[in-house]
This record gives structure tokens, sequence and C-alpha cells, in this order.
């Protein structure tokens, strides 16, 4: 009970949150409460992005395969001490200088020897942020080899070869390779293939 009204202060590379402590019914311990650094971002002086430890990993992550997709097992992470807060590395999510404020950030992406850059945008709807695919029906796009990208969720064309049971777009259908993490792949359909330039 000693730590009830009690507040912690953490310092991370210069900067300080205060975070209070909030007592848990589930667990009965009063635990150390992170405010939602999605919804408010927070950086340190040196504009490096503050971010918890159980946060899901963004597309800029650095992961190890078969680990956690968070940022604690991410490698651009630095982890406070005795907290879950820590700050993130990457030179993508650094607080951009006044005059490049609304330059969002830009995933870059390769695809079979093709390199997309992808905005990287805060949804509110789902409360993170997300990879702001073009409209590729729109604008084809294709590899190097001339196989078309395509969306995991767009509806599937006549030269679909489609899995039975599954939905009717091209992530179930056998000619695409999606890319790990992303609702972006390739279409492996001949039919589909651009031919000459
Ligand atoms: S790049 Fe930064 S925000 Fe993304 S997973 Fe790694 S530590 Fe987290
Ligand atoms: S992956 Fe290609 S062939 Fe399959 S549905 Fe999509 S566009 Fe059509």
């Amino acid at each position: 009970m000693e730590q009830a009204n009690q507040m912690k202060s953490v310092e991370v590379e210069g900067a300080v949150m205060e975070l209070p402590y909030v007592w848990h019914e589930d667990c009965s311990q009063y635990l150390l409460t992170y405010p939602d650094l999605a919804e408010t971002p927070a950086y340190t002086p040196d504009g490096y992005r503050l971010m918890l430890t159980f946060e899901d990993a963004c597309p800029h992550a650095a992961l190890e395969p078969g680990i956690y997709r968070d940022c604690g097992s991410c490698r651009h992470y630095r982890q406070a001490e005795d907290s879950l807060l820590g700050v993130c590395h990457c030179e993508a999510l650094r607080r951009k200088a006044p005059d490049e404020q609304g330059k969002d950030d830009l995933v870059e992406l390769e695809i079979e020897g093709l390199t997309l850059k992808i905005p990287f945008v805060w949804d509110k709807g789902c409360g993170k942020y997300v990879l702001d695919y073009p409209d590729y029906l729109k604008q084809p796009t294709y590899t190097p080899n001339g196989w078309r990208i395509m969306l995991t969720y767009e509806d599937a064309c006549p030269h679909a070869d489609l899995q039975t049971g599954g939905c009717q777009d091209c992530g179930s259908c056998s000619h695409y390779a999606q890319l790990d993490g992303t609702f972006l792949g390739v279409c492996h359909s001949p039919s589909m293939r651009r031919t000459g330039r």
C-alpha cells in the first residue's frame, strides 16, 4: 500500500517521464503505468522516439528470425533500466526538423529486385502506424522481371488459381507471393506479366 499515489521518475537518454503506480486488482499489486506513446509520441532531446518494450514491431524493425515481433526484440531499441520504457534508434522514426514536418515516414521495402517506398502513417481507427499502400490497380507496378505488384486483399482477377474454400482475393491465389509482414505481394501469373517495355 505504500506505493499509493506514488510516481516513479524514469530518465532515458535525456527524456524524463513521471510514471504513476496504479493498483491492479487482478494481481493485487501496484504496477508502474505507461502512457500511450503511439497516441502521444515523445522524443529524447536528440529526436529519437520513446517506445515501450511490448509494442508490436513496426515495418522498420530489425528482428532476428523466430523471435517476438516487438520493440524489445528489435536491434534499434534500447531499453531503460528497471522499466519497460526505451528508445528507438531507427533514423526513419526520428523526429523531423520543423522544415521537414509533414513529410511522412517512408518505409523502404525490397520485393524481387524492386524497391518500393511506402508511407507509414498514423491510423486513428486501429491506433497504430500502418503502411499506406498505393492503389496498384491504378498505378500498375512491376518487378524488374515483369511480375506485377498486387495487394493481398485485391479482388481475384479472371486468371486466379484460388484455393478451395479461401477468399476470392490475391492472397488466396496460388500465383501470389506475399512479402512477409505486409499486404504486398507479387503476382506470378504469366497472364499478368508485362512483356516488353
Ligand atoms: S524500429 Fe523502433 S518502433 Fe520499430 S520495432 Fe524497432 S524499436 Fe520498435
Ligand atoms: S495473384 Fe495475380 S492471378 Fe492471382 S488473383 Fe491476383 S492478379 Fe489474379
